[in-house]
């Protein structure tokens, strides 16, 4: 399931008296058609293919089927030329984007006819996703003129297709695989005749709201001239479905997403200054589930990521508890009694929820070795910060002990015998015998 969001805007210009410019934005196709003919024509010849498309949204579901209902469209508007002679010769470009479930994941396929483009916009870069099918860029696409050259050509405005001019059209497909944050740009060539490629990324890369993005767009082109009418409808992926979903779920993509629709409705001579409807709400399913809700209501995804950022600082929290106690749990040592041994424990007495005392060591110094008030003192425990402190311990009770019990040293114990030599009994008699 994607999540596109999209503004739009329309306007006559500065120059012009009426705008033949129409826009469409639904919640899963998009559409700028810029209409040509006399008097009127040109207004009607947009607003009869914006009133197909619209018609014809709900059903698109593959490419063949999104250049299926151009070509209604397209079959519409000549048949309204061919019925009323003030409509004769009337045409329209069409410029639209639908998304759609493509192999490897949601879509957004990109069709035109005539020299309404389409841009993407990713990661700073703005990329003309479209061709023109005027008689300039075909000049330079055969090699004839250059880029440069085109820009002035006296016939850049001549274009080679168009709705409406006869019965059969070819409409260009350009599916382009989508990625959150990518932003796709739909517009006339009032825009593109007045604001160059560079200011457009501009634009699209410092208004973050689609909405507002679209109405400085055509501000920008009023404020170079506004020669021609100008429309732009900005399309923001808010969700990209990269093809993880279910393949039986994938065909229903394009029913769950949300738009901020604005202008849809093609603006009056009367409204030079512009004014839309309001937004239409989104029809709610009965069922619709609260991820789905989230959806349609365009909740950003910056929302997720604050949840998974506050997940991660609640296991954060009891990661720091958890380490917290096991460092309490087991950085002191006590000395007890078991089993008429004297031992050390690492831990606390009783231990600390789950973290329970290890037996470090058992003394060699039995228990009647020691102190009988140590022995009453050790049928608790006695607690020290270190393990060297608990082991000293025990030696001073050993040592204590044997200080007590260690036989009383007596001054007869360095008795000295007086010895008595007799010179007489000790006579060596030399030279006896
Ligand atoms: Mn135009």
């Amino acid at each position: 399931m994607s999540v596109l969001r999209a503004g739009s805007a329309t306007d006559t210009g500065r120059v012009r008296s009426i705008n033949q410019d129409a826009v469409l934005t639904t919640p899963t196709l998009f559409v700028v058609a810029d209409g040509m003919g006399g008097h009127a024509a040109g207004e009607v010849a947009s607003s009869t293919a914006i009133d197909a498309l619209r018609a014809a949204a709900e059903r698109i579901g593959t490419i063949e089927g999104f250049t299926t209902a151009v070509r209604s469209a397209n079959e519409a508007i000549f048949r309204a030329s061919l019925q009323d002679p003030t409509l004769a010769g009337m045409g329209t470009t069409v410029v639209a984007a639908c998304l759609l479930a493509g192999p490897t994941g949601d879509q957004l396929v990109v069709l035109n006819v005539g020299d309404s483009r389409a841009y993407r916009f990713r990661e700073g870069a703005v990329r003309q996703v479209t061709d023109d099918h005027s008689l300039a860029a075909e000049m330079v696409r055969g090699g004839e003129i250059t880029l440069e050259e085109a820009a002035t050509h006296p016939q850049r405005h001549v274009i080679t297709r168009a709705l409406g001019i006869e019965g059969e059209v070819t409409p260009d497909t350009f599916p382009i695989a989508i990625r959150e944050g990518d932003r796709v740009l739909l517009c006339s060539d009032g825009l593109t005749n007045e604001v160059d490629d560079e200011e457009i990324a501009r634009v699209l890369a410092t208004v973050a709201d689609p909405q507002d993005a679209a109405d400085e767009l055509v501000s920008r082109a009023n404020a170079h001239g506004g020669a021609d009418n100008i429309s732009v409808v900005v399309i923001d992926v808010v969700i990209a479905d990269e093809g993880v979903e279910v393949e039986g779920e994938r065909t229903e993509a394009h029913r769950i997403v949300a738009t901020t629709t604005a202008a849809s409705e093609r603006l009056g001579p009367s409204a030079s200054n512009v004014s839309r409807p309001a937004p239409a709400p989104a029809p709610v399913p009965a069922d619709e589930s609260w991820l789905a809700r989230r959806r349609r209501l365009g909740v950003r995804r910056a929302l997720t990521f604050r949840v998974v950022f506050f997940m991660l600082l609640v296991v954060g929290v009891l990661v720091g508890a958890w380490a917290f106690l096991r460092w309490y749990a087991t950085s002191s040592y006590y000395v007890t009694t078991q089993h008429d041994a004297i031992v050390i424990y690492q831990g606390r007495p009783g231990g600390v929820l789950w973290f329970q005392p290890q037996l470090v060591t058992v003394s060699s110094t039995p228990i009647d070795q020691i102190l009988p008030s140590r022995r009453a003192t050790l049928k608790g425990s006695v607690v020290e910060p270190s393990l060297d402190a608990a082991k000293r311990y025990v030696a001073n009770l050993a040592a204590e002990y044997q200080a007590v019990n260690a036989p009383q040293p007596s001054s007869s114990t360095t008795t000295s015998v007086p010895l008595t030599f007799s010179s007489t009994t000790t006579t060596i008699t030399a030279g006896a015998g």
